[in-house]
């Protein structure tokens, strides 16, 4: 039988192209689409550029010179490794875990996304707890999955509560609970690390996937990865945009349970991992030492700026991650983040953001790069 009616869905009422002012026919975009309006970091011409959490630095000399030789190599006629499996086995042998549970994908935004095409859609929902990530939301509205908003505690913290109300939020109101649960930690844009217990609770309570969605993981205390051993439906996602100096590269992967990353493959498009990208992603594993010791420093780092902050007009919030969330006390932050911005100094506005009024977000960059920050903000706030 065909969904829809004899005629099947297409053309419904409402389906159809319509002329536009111009004359010529247009398809508007499907209802809820329409309504969206993407995600957006500014992306301004700047001196000293803190908004988007990369790393300040390029990736290592040596990696450059590595990834240049192996460029020459790649058969570019070909198509890539369609299951690029090289570059999975490199990473599962990083996490002590099989290749066949490692997937990987264009950033681990699309890791995410293929996570909700396999596992979201009509009628089932995701769980998140607000302020937190914008993108878990976004892509599951954009895969017509529905969002069950929860709201982090006065630390910015996954409340247990809280935890329980949102995980059976379905039941109560005749609907789906959450098939996934996402949990951001270190989170985004807070900073702080989730405790180990409070993954283990919402693991122990959620009624389908949790994904622990660590892109800031080098600089946190601990991490859900050492919870794939004893939980199935435990998602853990990864990125190369920040530690590891490679945002131009867009690579990102998750590790699962060998069912999960299956069901992963099966919504995506074949090859779509290129073959440079796969090579980069193996080469970049061998400088994993470079990686880390730059992380030690920008925590470092961190410690320097957050300390510098506190002693401004502004409440410093504590970070487990390479970006810290200060509120602009004795001033409005979206004037502050103005007056930086005319001192060619780029910083996330998040103040509009419910829970984070007079909010901004900086990203630790070099010294040099937070010394310039420290100044503008200390004309910002005078
Ligand atoms: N998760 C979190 C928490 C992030 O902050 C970001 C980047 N802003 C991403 C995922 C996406 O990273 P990418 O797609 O570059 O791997």
């Amino acid at each position: 039988m065909i969904p829809g009616g004899a005629r099947g869905p297409y053309p419904a009422p409402g389906n159809d192209l319509s002329r536009g002012r111009d004359g010529r026919r247009r398809l508007t975009p499907r209802a809820d689409v329409a309504l969206m309006s993407g995600y957006h970091s500014p992306q301004v011409d700047v001196a000293v550029r803190l908004n988007t959490n990369e790393a300040p630095e390029p990736p290592p000399q040596a990696f450059v010179r590595e990834l240049e030789a192996a460029i020459a190599g790649i058969d570019l006629n070909r198509y890539p490794d369609r299951d690029a499996r090289a570059l999975r086995e490199a990473i599962a042998v990083q996490h002590g875990v099989g290749a066949e549970q490692v997937y990987c994908a264009n950033g681990s935004n699309e890791v995410l996304q293929s996570i909700l095409l396999a596992y979201g859609g009509p009628g089932r929902s995701v769980a998140v707890f607000e302020p937190t990530y914008a993108l878990h939301s976004h892509i599951a509205r954009v895969t017509g999955t529905g969002v069950i908003e929860g709201e982090r505690d006065d630390e910015l913290l996954i409340d247990e509560r809280e935890l329980a109300r949102v995980l059976t939020a379905g039941s109560r109101s005749g609907e789906t609970n959450p098939v996934v649960t996402f949990v951001c930690s270190p989170n985004n844009p807070t900073g702080r690390a989730e405790p180990r217990d409070t993954v283990e609770r919402v693991l122990a309570a959620a009624p389908g996937l949790v994904v622990v969605d660590e892109a800031y993981s080098q600089f946190a205390p601990w991490s859900a990865a050492e919870l794939l051993a004893d939980n199935a439906h435990l998602v853990v996602v990864r990125t190369f945009s920040k530690t590891w100096s490679l945002a131009a590269l867009r690579l990102g992967y998750a590790i699962a349970d060998a069912e999960v990353v299956d069901a992963m493959w099966r919504v995506t498009l074949p090859y779509h991992l290129d073959a440079l990208k796969q090579v980069a992603g193996v080469l970049a594993l061998r400088h994993g030492h470079a990686t880390l010791e730059r992380a030690a420093r920008l925590s470092e780092e961190r410690g320097r700026l957050s300390a510098a902050l506190a002693s401004m007009a502004t409440d410093v919030y504590p970070s487990d991650a390479n970006f810290i969330l200060f509120k602009t006390i004795s001033r409005d932050a979206r004037e502050v983040w103005r007056s930086l911005l005319r001192q060619s100094v780029l910083v996330r506005d998040v103040s509009g953001w419910p829970r984070l009024e007079s909010c901004l977000r900086v990203t630790v960059g070099t010294r040099t790069e937070n010394d310039a920050f420290l100044a503008a903000l200390a004309v910002a706030l005078d």
